[in-house]
């Protein structure tokens, strides 16, 4: 279980990640949002630690970030603050943070409510995703469908990825080119990758369903 910390002070973050590591997590720390950010593009953790108060843009806006990104929605973040007044927890746990933890911390509080959160993850147990004989397993990046392995590239893989957390939900053509395809990419783009990737997922390609003028959701064709 890989946990990213994003925490300003040193000490405080020397603490928390050492006291993780000792229980057997794999901790990576950051000392502002941007840091965190390019890791985050190339490795996304189990489960954020943040401070709120920081240098440049502050934790909310990175909980916010991550809250409107489809990839990062469902990931635990367990906000820890010095900022303590009720308003302040609210406003945390309105924009989407799992847990509220004020400083000053007891240490072994923060490790036990994080392993409280890991075990609350929908599906984390298992890692896998499926919908409808289309089985995704994460630790091995990995898709079978009918039980046939499937041979998906990165994309295609990011794109099942995010139809299999998100399903039965329409999921807006903007939001797909923008969380998987990059800005840059086009809808034409966005097409031939939904095609390739329905060919791919043989006759369970049909449930990837076009939502005419607005975009594609994963559901049981009527
Ligand atoms: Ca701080």
């Amino acid at each position: 279980m890989l946990i990213y910390i994003v925490e300003d002070e040193d000490n405080i973050r020397e603490l928390e990640g050492y006291a993780l590591e000792k229980n057997g997590y794999e901790v990576a720390s950051f000392e502002n949002a941007n840091d965190f950010y390019i890791a985050l593009e190339k490795q996304c953790p189990d489960l954020i630690l943040l401070d709120i108060m920081l240098p440049r843009q502050d934790g909310l806006e990175v909980l916010k970030k991550l809250r409107s990104d489809l990839r990062y929605r469902h990931l635990p973040v367990i906000i820890i603050s010095a900022k303590t007044t009720e308003i302040d927890r609210v406003k945390g746990l309105d924009l989407g943070a799992d847990d509220y933890m004020c400083k000053p911390f007891s240490v072994m509080e923060m490790v036990s409510r994080v392993r409280a959160r890991l075990r609350n993850v929908p599906g984390a147990d298992s890692e896998t995703l499926s919908f409808e004989g289309i089985v995704m397993s994460q630790d091995t990046r990995t898709v079978s469908v009918n039980g046939a392995a499937a041979e998906l590239t990165y994309k295609e893989y990011e794109l099942l990825k995010m139809f299999l957390s998100n399903p039965r939900i329409v999921l807006r053509r903007d939001d797909i080119l923008n969380n998987i395809l990059g800005h840059d990419s086009t809808g034409r783009t966005l097409d031939v990758h939904i095609r390739t990737l329905r060919n791919k997922l043989g006759d369970r390609g049909r449930y990837i369903i076009t939502v005419r003028n607005v975009g594609y959701k994963l559901d049981k064709d009527e």
